[in-house]
């Protein structure tokens, strides 16, 4: 019997772990512990604070769904491991492994910028949508100017892109959009670079967009400092703000901070080969945010890195279950999928429009990239969010 430990259960760890137990049937015993009950379905948070959408209709707890495909769930927060001794120190006790995997998503670096956890809103976690739905909620009664983007070393720019645009939305529905100065500023070279090097039509169509909407923006701008009524920017322009959200840079989450055993590089992101395995620990895996995937571009003004969505998270928990499983049986014939080959599948949601990104490989050179504007309604958004929670819920974690 080999036993697998997952260390976080979102994309990523819940897909790995379930793909492991179907496959690995009683040979293997998979345990997954993540400090949260629920799963969310974090693309939809940005719904949260118009009211489109409750926590309750985008999360479900996982336990039983797990269960139910044979995988142990423990409810805890995984503290640090030691990789000689093959064990998970958590709050509800010690787990031993045959193997590991690294699939705890990321930690926010707030404090990269001086002002920015104390100023600055953050759409990516239930409590900052909620914050950002009361804080709208105020906007409303005195209206002033909005800054929107993101930080240097960001690499999530498509969700504060699909917050602004659903942002200006609500401004028209509101009728206060005159009263409002928008601001969109983004350490990207150009707009639309989404730290992939952008796609065809992709910088035009969102000039296009900002025109229309009437945004003004700064490109290739890091923030220097957030103070109560400015956001300073490292060109050293100060955008007066009443409401600011800004994505900051990812890093690695304490748990592989305070383990010098797994070897994370200095953002506390896990290093793996094109099989996910750790170059040089053969039983620790990594999959989804937690893998460190280097940017296969130049920055030419101020640094950011690679977006890591939703779909590469789901396709590389797959691949370590199959490799684990593959090793496991004696094959060391492992798959290889490098991140930047990965099929790009994404959504950028722009307040009931989308616009669809679809390539054959997520970084270049790409021989399909399209993008395509839905100005009718966000219908695929939408389709994506109801198909993958329907999936998840059920644990189909087999199917795309
Ligand atoms: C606002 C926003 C919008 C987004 N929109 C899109 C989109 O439209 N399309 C798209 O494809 N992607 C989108 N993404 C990205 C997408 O959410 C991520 O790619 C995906 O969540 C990554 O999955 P993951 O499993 O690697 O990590 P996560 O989903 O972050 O999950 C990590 C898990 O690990 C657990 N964990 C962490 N540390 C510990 C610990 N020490 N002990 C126990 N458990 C731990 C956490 O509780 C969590 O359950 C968006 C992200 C944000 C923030």
């Amino acid at each position: 019997m080999t036993t697998t430990v997952v260390v976080g259960g979102s994309f990523a760890g819940m897909t790995a772990a379930i793909q492991l137990k179907r496959k690995g049937k009683n040979e293997h015993r998979v345990i997954l512990i993540d400090q949260s009950p629920l799963f969310l379905f974090i693309p939809s948070l940005i719904w949260v604070p118009f009211g489109r959408r409750e926590m309750t209709d985008i999360s479900f707890k996982k336990e039983a769904v797990l269960k139910k495909r044979g995988v142990e769930f423990v409810h805890a927060e995984a503290l640090e491991t030691d990789t000689k001794a093959q064990v998970v120190k958590t709050t509800q006790g010690n787990f031993k492994y045959d193997h590991l995997v690294v699939a705890t998503g990321p930690k926010v670096n707030f404090d990269m910028v001086p002002g920015l956890a104390r100023h600055s809103h953050y759409i990516g976690t239930p409590n900052g949508a909620m914050k950002l739905r009361k804080a709208l909620e105020e906007f409303k009664q005195n209206p002033g100017p909005i800054v929107i983007g993101a930080t240097q070393e960001a690499g999530c720019m498509g969700a504060s892109y699909e917050f602004l645009f659903n942002l200006e939305k609500w401004l028209r529905d509101q009728k206060i959009r005159k009263k409002v100065d928008l601001y969109w500023v983004t350490p990207e070279d150009y707009l639309g670079h989404f730290g992939i090097d952008g796609m065809p039509l992709g910088e035009s169509m969102l000039k296009a967009f900002m025109k229309l909407f009437n945004i003004h923006y700064r490109t290739g701008v890091g923030i220097k400092e957030v103070t109560t009524d400015s956001v300073i920017l490292s060109t050293g322009e100060a955008l007066p703000y009443k409401l600011t959200q800004l994505m900051p840079q990812f890093v690695g989450v304490d748990f592989v901070q305070n383990s010098p055993s797994l070897l994370a590089n200095k953002n506390g992101l896990m290093p793996v080969d094109d099989t996910y395995r750790h170059p040089a620990i053969g039983n620790v895996w990594a999959a989804g945010v937690a893998v460190q995937v280097d940017a296969p571009f130049e920055c030419k003004q101020v640094p950011y890195t690679v977006p890591k969505t939703g779909y590469p998270s789901d396709v590389t928990g797959k691949v370590v279950a199959k490799n684990i499983l593959r090793l496991t049986k004696g094959n060391n014939k492992l798959i290889h999928k490098p991140w930047g080959h990965i099929t790009g599948l994404c959504v950028m949601d722009a307040g009931k429009k989308e616009v669809i990104i679809l390539s054959n490989r997520l970084f270049r050179p790409r021989v399909i990239a399209l993008m395509i504007p839905n100005l009718l309604y966000d219908f695929v958004k939408v389709f994506i969010e109801k198909y993958f929670l329907w999936k998840s819920k059920r644990g189909y974690a087999w199917l795309p």
